[in-house]
């Protein structure tokens, strides 16, 4: 085998294709480092000072703005930094928005199931459009679901991280706010905040650490909690406290806050992101599409994930034989999801174009020893 993808970054560093937790950019996790003991003008870290304290909100108010400058969010929106992930969300989400009321969802993988599961304990949630029977290999056309003002929301998954499927357009939504899971691909491209009641996102995909979770909410929906929801689940407790009614996670909002901002200092825009990241995973899905039949893409052409890259092998019994051959390459994380099999390689913000171009290498390699 030729050695071409080994060892290539820095410290020794794998080629990280970890879904999430996932890959970071190196120059955060130095700034981490270089920060540990000493967060400039604290004289202690970052892990050790009060959240009411100044340096703490600082870093709250700076986090805010880069990402409101980053995602173009108006003032039309509130941004939080929550906790319980994006699966709280899925719980929240209805108790927050539904008031009785029925919702919609568009169920193209197996969060967007998971969410409306969730719902369904809540509120009378309804599928209106769903890709299981055809193994969630794409998403719907314009014209097959129906959606109207009815629905107290429509609920969607831009990115179905475990089936790599992604929208390309945002659905039409008949009027209902449009409540959308951007877990897995948020800030990877640019997103037209204007059209939607609320965003959110885990951060530990493409924003930082695990134990954060953002949502940009627009103003009118935070009025619409039951009274009898306690405080801790309303939206609106933490727009009114400015995301500080209780202890948030102080570390992952510190290092959001520093992906953001190398975000804006490597990059400057999302369209910028957007191309760069495509670049990326055309390197992959070419050495897919270029194999003959060898590598067999799982989501269909015309909504396939570039941040996800979901493939099997023709022949299954040579998966295991690639998976220790691409470890050994130190390409690292690309066992696909026991529900999908085969292979994933994960994509995100911060997966240098090197890692693209080592794992693309390594898969033309191995098809020409065994195809
Ligand atoms: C990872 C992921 C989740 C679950 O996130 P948690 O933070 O673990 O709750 C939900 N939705 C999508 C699209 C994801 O990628």
């Amino acid at each position: 085998m030729t050695a071409t993808a080994s060892n290539t970054l820095p410290h020794g560093r794998i080629h990280n294709f970890s879904a999430g937790p996932s890959a970071l950019p190196l120059p955060v996790l130095e700034q981490i480092k270089e920060e540990m003991l000493h967060l400039p003008g604290a004289r202690a870290s970052v892990l050790e000072i009060s959240h009411r304290s100044k340096d703490f909100e600082r870093i709250l108010g700076e986090a805010e703005a880069d990402l409101r400058k980053l995602l173009g969010i108006g003032a039309s929106h509130q941004v939080l930094f929550l906790q319980g992930g994006a699966s709280q969300m899925f719980a929240t989400i209805p108790m927050n928005l539904a008031s009785g009321a029925k919702t919609g969802y568009l169920v193209t993988g197996a969060w967007g199931k998971k969410a409306l599961k969730e719902a369904k304990a809540v509120c009378a949630a309804t599928a209106l459009w769903s890709g299981e029977a055809d193994g969630f290999r794409g998403v719907p056309a314009s014209g097959e679901f129906a959606s109207d003002g009815d629905w107290a929301y429509l609920h969607y998954t831009s990115n179905e991280t475990i089936q790599g499927v992604q929208f390309q357009s945002v659905p039409e939504s008949g009027g209902a706010p449009l409540v959308c899971d951007m877990s897995s691909d948020f800030l990877s491209r640019p997103v037209p905040v204007e059209r939607y009641g609320l965003i959110y996102a885990g951060a530990q995909k493409n924003l930082g650490p695990a134990g954060l979770t953002v949502a940009v909410i627009r103003e009118e929906l935070l009025k619409r909690a039951p009274a009898s929801l306690p405080e801790i689940f309303k939206f609106s407790t933490h727009a009114e406290n400015g995301s500080l009614y209780n202890t948030p996670p102080t570390f992952s909002i510190y290092a959001a806050g520093l992906v953001l901002k190398w975000l804006l200092e490597t990059h400057g825009s999302l369209e910028a992101v957007a191309d760069y990241n495509l670049a990326k995973a055309a390197l992959v899905y070419d050495a897919i599409d270029a194999s003959g039949g060898f590598y067999k893409p799982h989501a269909n052409a015309d909504c396939r994930s570039p941040m996800n890259v979901t493939w099997t092998l023709a022949d299954a019994s040579l998966e295991g034989e690639f998976l220790k051959g691409a470890e050994a390459a130190d390409l690292s994380g690309l066992k696909g999801h026991r529900s999908v099999g085969g292979m994933r390689a994960s994509l995100y913000n911060a997966v240098p174009r090197e890692s693209a171009e080592a794992l693309a290498s390594f898969m033309n390699d191995f098809r020409k020893r065994k195809g």
